[in-house]
């Protein structure tokens, strides 16, 4: 008697004052409250890749109306490395490197929501990072990314419109069904490798567990949007179990984990997948299912109008500012067999198909080279070449450019400089070589054991004779044990590294 007394008073208060009920109302007369997440993470290129047949913004974009048609509460993440490397981003406009401001403008016009910072945000310089921050309309989430300024860290703060804001630790999603209200919390971190002197990431498992102090209390569910290596975000989903989801990046490849009620997903780079995430949460139980699909963006997704056209204005630009380079971007090269592996966790460790590949193309374009010699730093591309590709993707993959010379120099030097190459394992100055080889403690060159003052010819990269390379300083021109050093002309095809490669790869 007494409860059918209380339920009374409480329709009766449910009827008089249906503002104040979301969280009385939800244990018995509530339906499910479904929203989606669009996931992307490590979108370097803007426009479509392999022939305009995978991944491109104008994609995302279609994917993302036809999810929000479906359901009005779509949010979409992008889980970090956006603004460097692309193609477009090394061009000079006005003197000025693009470094990112394309893939703004472009995300800008995909509606993307949130985002936050992988390590490849901070390869921009302070003013280029502070002005894609300014010109973002999307919103940045991170609770252990720092600005090193005058006055101490602080978070990185944004500029629009006359306002200046601090970049949150996390975000709250206000969703709303009828008189039903859902509040989901989104906290942001990032790996702590690459920190330049104006940038300070401190630990992301203490900054996660902090944040998820602070919100748990305040909100109905908690997701994280992260950029980490996949051991980080197991560990992330052991320290914080009532994580519901993580939405990951860094990694290329597309992956999902569950750790205990934990799902951590990642898509593919450049767009080539997202990740759909159907959350549906039950306020009867507090549970939110997490149902998470992996979406390849292919040709049955057509590219939006608006967004491609943005994407289309930008490639006039940049690839007018090759042509007179001497490239030709649009036309097929070759279509790959094999994928090229430029990922770096590869190439900075070990032989890969593309560093050799390289290196071989560099030997073949001078006659009379014993062997090619790169240094794995000049391959930014980050992820794999593959199915068909043209000399857009070669820029892609070395954004630099840089001339091949003929060096002639000493087996001692060589060694040396090979020595150097083994000790940099894991750094940009590893080398990627070709006719060259080491057995136990003996380097041989075209198949014969080098000798220490014979000359040898060494098709090489300019940049690693300038003696920039990390522990290979002692590399220039002017050692006396170079002897002959031959530079292109400014028509000759070892003018640029890229169309050594390009000429390579059309004959295979
Ligand atoms: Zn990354």
């Amino acid at each position: 008697m007494h409860t059918r007394t209380a339920c009374l008073y409480l329709v009766l208060f449910l009827l008089l004052f249906p503002a104040c009920k979301s969280r009385l109302q939800t244990a018995n007369s509530s339906r499910p409250i479904q929203f989606t997440f669009l996931q992307l993470n490590d979108v370097y290129e803007i426009a479509p890749l392999e022939g305009g047949s995978v991944g491109g913004m104008a994609r995302v974009a279609t994917l993302r109306k036809q999810l929000l048609k479906e359901n009005p509460h779509t949010y979409t993440f992008l889980a970090g490395d956006f603004l460097n490397p692309s193609v477009i981003g090394t061009v000079k406009l006005d003197g000025q490197r693009i470094q990112g401001a394309h893939m703004v403008d472009v995300m800008n016009h995909a509606d993307v929501d949130y985002v936050t910072f992988g390590n490849h945000e901070f390869d921009l310089n302070e003013t280029n990072l502070q002005a894609r921050l300014d010109e973002s309309e999307f919103e940045w989430i991170s609770a252990n990314v720092f600005h090193q300024t005058e006055n101490g860290l602080r978070p990185f703060t944004i500029s629009r419109n006359g306002h200046t804001d601090s970049i949150p630790a996390y975000a709250i999603l206000d969703i709303r069904q009828g008189e039903q209200r859902l509040r989901i919390g989104i906290l942001a971190v990032t790996l702590t490798t690459n920190q330049p002197s104006y940038v300070s990431i401190s630990d992301p498992f203490q900054a996660a567990e902090k944040t998820y102090a602070l919100l748990k209390d305040e909100v109905d569910a908690v997701v994280a949007l992260s950029h980490l290596a996949i051991e980080e975000d197991q560990e992330l989903a052991r320290r914080i179990p009532g994580l519901a989801l993580i939405m990951g990046g860094h990694e290329h490849d597309n992956m999902i984990h569950r750790v205990g009620n934990t799902v951590i997903a990642k898509a593919d780079a450049n767009a080539k997948s997202a990740y759909i995430h159907q959350l549906e949460y039950d306020a009867a139980t507090g549970e939110l299912k997490v149902n998470s699909t992996l979406k390849k963006l292919d040709e049955s997704l057509p590219l939006d109008p608006e967004v491609d056209q943005v994407v289309k204005g930008w490639e006039a630009k940049a690839y007018a500012a090759f042509r007179q380079q001497g490239f030709d971007l649009n036309t097929p090269i070759t279509t790959l067999k094999v994928p090229l592996d430029g990922r770096e966790a590869s190439i900075r460790n070990q032989p890969t198909n593309l560093g050799v590949a390289i290196a071989r193309a560099m030997k073949e374009a001078w006659p009379g080279a014993h062997c090619g010699i790169v240094n794995s730093g000049s391959v930014r591309l980050d992820d794999q070449l593959s199915g068909s590709i043209t000399e857009f993707d070669l820029i892609r993959a070395l954004p630099f450019g840089g001339k091949v010379l003929k060096v002639e120099m000493k087996g001692s030097l060589l060694t040396r400089l090979l020595e150097a190459g083994l000790q940099n394992k894991g750094k940009g100055g590893y080398l990627q070589v070709y006719g060259l080889e080491k057995k136990g403690d003996k380097w041989f060159i075209d198949g014969k054991e080098m000798q220490a003052d014979a000359a040898y010819q060494v098709a090489i990269s300019d940049f690693l004779m300038s003696g920039r390379e990390e522990n290979m300083e002692f590399l220039r021109t002017d050692h006396p044990d170079v002897l002959s050093v031959i530079v292109p002309g400014s028509e000759d095809i070892q003018r640029d590294i890229r169309l050594v490669l390009a000429e390579y790869l059309k004959k295979q």
